[in-house]
């Protein structure tokens, strides 16, 4: 029988929701949108929404065709597709003042274009409405369709996110037809496509990786021109995902950091707690000075 590795101390937190948060909830309902923030139960919720203005939008439904086994994210065949979701990101976004905007959607392999063009609109909608806010797209590996990747690209985010997840051994065992070579491969073409736009990938550690494996990672990153990486604890959803097999301190995580911005990283958010869009907003400006 295996056995469960107690929570460290430093990850047990109080989930910090009060009035603002219940308003900005009930929004999200009635304009029928997901957040990330609040399906993964993210422990940061109160300080994105309320003090840094970030939140992180999850478009194109809430069924994903794949089944990542990190992952909370219902599997099944999506059955829709809302083309009026892009107006309604842009409304939330716009009354809730964000500054940044994070915008992920499930992997649509059932669609031909995997969701390009509705998240390229949603990205178009955000600017017409909130020009100052600053927007990252967060897409799936698109099938390694480029055409795919072009139309967001063209749309112009401010920062094109695409999470590696793991080290390269895990892959197979941890995410669902996504492949690390692909994954390494969308990133450099992005770059290509759109040089000035800064790039950026998360890791989640944790899984049984080594301290060498990682550095790996951030080798393989930044030959694929990657300018921010983000690294964080994998934390098991349900008792039915991956296990947890470390509970990496905070020191090792400091230590990641400096190894990280030593290869050339222009930034680095390396904590426990950290997820791929965390203090997002400072980004922006450190990938682009
Ligand atoms: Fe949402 Fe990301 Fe902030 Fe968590 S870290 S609350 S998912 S924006
Ligand atoms: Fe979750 Fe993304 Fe994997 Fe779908 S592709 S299961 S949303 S991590």
């Amino acid at each position: 029988k295996e056995e469960y590795i107690r929570k460290p101390d430093w990850l047990k937190i109080k989930l910090n929701t009060n009035e603002s948060y219940t308003g900005l909830k009930k929004m999200m309902r009635e304009k029928k949108l997901h957040t990330v923030c609040e399906e993964a139960r993210c422990p940061n919720i109160h300080e994105c929404w309320a003090e840094r203005k970030t939140a992180t939008f999850m478009i194109l439904g809430d069924v994903c065709t794949r089944a990542c086994r990190f992952c909370a994210v219902k599997t099944g065949l999506p059955t829709e597709l809302d083309l009026q979701e892009p107006e309604r990101v842009a409304e939330s976004v716009h009354l809730m003042g964000l500054k940044h905007a994070v915008i992920t959607a499930v992997a649509r392999d059932d669609l031909k274009d995997g969701g390009a063009e509705v998240f390229a609109e949603t990205v178009r909608a955000i600017r017409r409405k909130s020009p100052f806010t600053t927007v990252e797209v967060l897409p799936s590996d698109m099938m390694g369709r480029y055409e795919n990747l072009e139309t967001l690209m063209d749309a112009k985010p401010d920062i094109l996110n695409h999470n590696i997840e793991t080290v390269r051994s895990l892959t197979p065992r941890v995410r669902a037809r996504a492949t690390y070579d692909r994954s390494l491969e969308f990133l450099a073409r992005a770059k290509e496509m759109q040089p000035k736009i800064p790039t950026k990938s998360s890791i989640m550690i944790g899984l049984g990786e080594t301290k060498e494996e990682i550095i790996e990672t951030m080798d393989d990153l930044r030959a694929a021109n990657v300018d921010i990486m983000t690294i964080g604890q994998y934390l098991q959803p349900t008792k039915k995902h991956l296990k947890i097999k470390k509970y990496w301190t905070p020191e090792e995580f400091n230590e990641l950091k400096e190894i990280a911005l030593s290869k050339g990283f222009k930034h680095c958010e390396s904590g426990p707690l950290v997820r791929s869009s965390y203090h997002a907003d400072e980004q922006v400006n450190a990938a682009q000075s």
